[in-house]
C-alpha cells in the first residue's frame, strides 16, 4: 500500500497528514508505533504499513512540571504542568504521546484504561511545520 520506509521520518510525514501509522510484522503479527523496520519479537523484516483508527486506552501517564524546552516555550511550567502518557492502541501497538483534555493538577481524575482518541497538533518550529501526536479522552 505504502512505499515509504519504516522510519521516524515517514511516521512524522504521516502525522503531518493526520494519519497515525505503524508497522506490523507479517511473520508474527507484532505491531509497532512508531514503525520499526525490524521486528523486536521475532527479528523478522517483512513489515507492512497499517493505518490505525487512532483509538485506544490509556495504559500509563505522568504529570510533567518541568518539560523539554519546546514545552516550556508553549507555556508549560511548574504552575502549568502537562500530562504525558502511553496509549495502547486498539490495533495492538503502544504509543507515547501528550495527553490533553485531562487535568494534570488532579491526577486522581485521570483513569488508567480510559478511552482515548488521537488528535494532531500542528505548529511551526523555526518556520518548519511540525505535527505532534496527542490523545484526548473519548466516549
Ligand atoms: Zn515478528
Amino acid at each position: 500500500m505504502e512505499e515509504r520506509p519504516f522510519s521516524d521520518i515517514s511516521y512524522e510525514q504521516f502525522l503531518e497528514e493526520e494519519r497515525l501509522m505503524g508497522s506490523r510484522c507479517k511473520t508474527c503479527g507484532a505491531f509497532f508505533v512508531p514503525p520499526r523496520p525490524l521486528c523486536i519479537r521475532c527479528h523478522g523484516t517483512d513489515m507492512v504499513w497499517v493505518e490505525t483508527e487512532g483509538r485506544g486506552k490509556l495504559s500509563a501517564f505522568t504529570c510533567i512540571a518541568v518539560g523539554p524546552p519546546f514545552m516550556i516555550a508553549e507555556g508549560y511550567d511548574r504552575k502549568h504542568p502537562y500530562v504525558s502518557g502511553v496509549v495502547e492502541l486498539d490495533e495492538g501497538g503502544r504509543v507515547d504521546a501528550r495527553i490533553e483534555g485531562v487535568d494534570p493538577n488532579n491526577p486522581e481524575g485521570i483513569k488508567l484504561g480510559m478511552r482515548m482518541k488521537a488528535k494532531f497538533l500542528h505548529r511551526k518550529d523555526m518556520d518548519i511545520p511540525e505535527t505532534y501526536l496527542a490523545f484526548e479522552p473519548s466516549k
